[in-house]
């Protein structure tokens, strides 16, 4: 009983509370006010600059609401062409927006498409004469600008911004309410000689838009702040050179999967990698060679590894990684195809007697208990034999005995030109 009458009721006490005509002039002062916010928070982070399409959507609505509230003070043209035109293209801004925040190119002619054809359709005097028909259009397309902005967003949902999920659906549940203005007109039109604002429908209809309008700016605000801090996040994690994670985000990440390892009891190695002589390249070939030569490892590491291994820079020239393997023997296999991938990629830069390579420390540990920082140090000890044994190799310490690798190191002649190219490519 309650649960049936009581949207009704509410509907009643909406339209016969509300006053039309305030809630429009309130609306239209609103919703300046959160495009003048939108605008603002648009000019504090120049990094997201869809708040400011947004706010730019909020104003332009809000002129045309404006416009709205004109009607009978003022010619039709104003009062009816020009405020609905506005109040679509606000919309079809918001849309703009959307897709300017997830990085997808604008359509400045699609923005413009629904302002257009009303006032095309306006121009047709039977149009213009009929109000049900031009509530029927109008509605019409704003319910389909609602959606498509959804869309956008619905698009981006990849990205882990908590706003995004309210935000379409908020925007879907307007368009729908848009939607039921249509058999809603047609069922009941407007009669000869009342004016839009006269029944029910568009009191509540207006409460709506108010609601909609205060909720949708809170969402976007919020989304252009998740983001923000999503990026600061993000920055915070990964090294800026290499591109891949951090000293930080390396340790935390292998913290994580060693507690799943004490919990599944998968074997995990750690491997520790060091450039060999980088010291030497920076010193012959300057500090951005030596640069080039880190993103190089880092690029070729992750190809051999896979993108979902954990793999970081741990320090200047010092790289580090954790995977489950089967056996030592495998963890060697591994880290002795990214060496050799290593070596290879540099080759392909150049052609030179001396190439830059890559010794690594491996080690396992079926302990659950060991911590990062002990397994680090186990791998270092590794890595340090694989230096003292001539560089360019793969060592290991743990339960087998040490699988090694054997390659003679290259020599150092001419470096110069074998990263030149390389340093092209930067
Ligand atoms: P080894 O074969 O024994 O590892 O010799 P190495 O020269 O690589 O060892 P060392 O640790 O003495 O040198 C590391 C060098 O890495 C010293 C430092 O200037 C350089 N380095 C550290 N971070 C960066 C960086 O971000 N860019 C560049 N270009 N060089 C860096
Ligand atoms: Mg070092
Ligand atoms: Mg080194």
């Amino acid at each position: 009983m309650l649960g049936i009458g009581l949207p009704r009721d509410l509907a009643v006490v909406v339209s016969m509370q509300l006053d039309v005509q305030t809630l429009s002039v309130v609306t239209v002062f609103v919703t300046a006010l959160l495009g003048a916010l939108l605008v603002f928070a648009g000019l504090q982070n120049r990094a997201v600059r869809a708040p400011m399409v947004w706010g730019a959507s909020y104003i332009v609505s809000a002129v045309g609401l404006a416009l709205l509230t004109t009607h009978g003070a003022s010619s039709d043209f104003i009062s009816v062409d020009l405020a609905n035109a506005l109040v679509l293209l606000g919309y079809g801004l918001t849309w703009a927006g959307a897709r300017m925040f997830d990085g997808r190119p604008v359509r400045p002619e699609l923005v413009l498409a629904a302002p257009a054809l009303w006032l095309v359709a306006c121009w047709v005097p039977a149009f213009a004469a009929d109000i049900n028909l031009r509530v029927v259009l109008v509605s019409a397309m704003m319910a389909m600008l609602a959606a498509v902005t959804a869309e956008e967003f619905w698009r981006g949902r990849d990205e882990p911004l908590m706003s995004r999920w309210p935000t379409v659906v908020v925007l879907l549940a307007y368009g729908a309410a848009l939607l039921a203005r249509i058999p809603a007109t047609m069922l009941s039109p407007i009669l000869e000689g009342q004016t839009l604002m006269h029944g029910v429908s568009f009191a509540l209809l207006a409460f709506g838009t108010l609601l909609f309008t205060v909720v949708m700016a809170f969402l976007l605000l919020n989304m252009t702040k998740e983001r923000t801090e999503l990026e600061h996040k993000i920055a915070s994690l990964i090294d800026p050179l290499s591109g891949v994670p951090n000293r930080r985000a390396f340790l935390d990440g292998s913290a994580r999967l060693l507690a799943q390892q004490a919990r599944d009891g998968e074997p995990l190695a750690v491997f520790l990698f060091d450039l060999d002589r980088f010291k030497l390249i920076n010193d012959r070939l300057g500090h951005a060679v030596g640069d080039k030569v880190l993103q190089l490892f880092a690029e070729s590491a992750t190809a051999t590894l896979g993108s979902e291994i954990l793999f970081g820079r741990i320090g200047g020239e010092e790289f580090a990684a954790v995977l489950a393997v089967g056996d030592l023997g495998e963890a060697v296999a591994v880290a002795d195809r990214v060496r050799r991938n290593f070596a290879a990629a540099a080759e392909g830069h150049g052609g030179a007697e001396l190439l830059p390579t890559v010794s690594i420390g491996v080690t396992m540990d079926s302990n659950p208990q060991t911590e990062i920082k002990a397994l680090l140090a186990q791998a270092d000890r590794a890595l340090y034999r694989a230096k003292a044994n001539g560089r360019n190799r793969v060592e290991s310490t743990g339960s087998a005995a040490a699988a090694e690798t054997t390659e003679a190191p290259v020599i150092d002649i001419d470096m110069r030109r074998a990263w030149r190219s390389a340093a092209a490519r930067a």
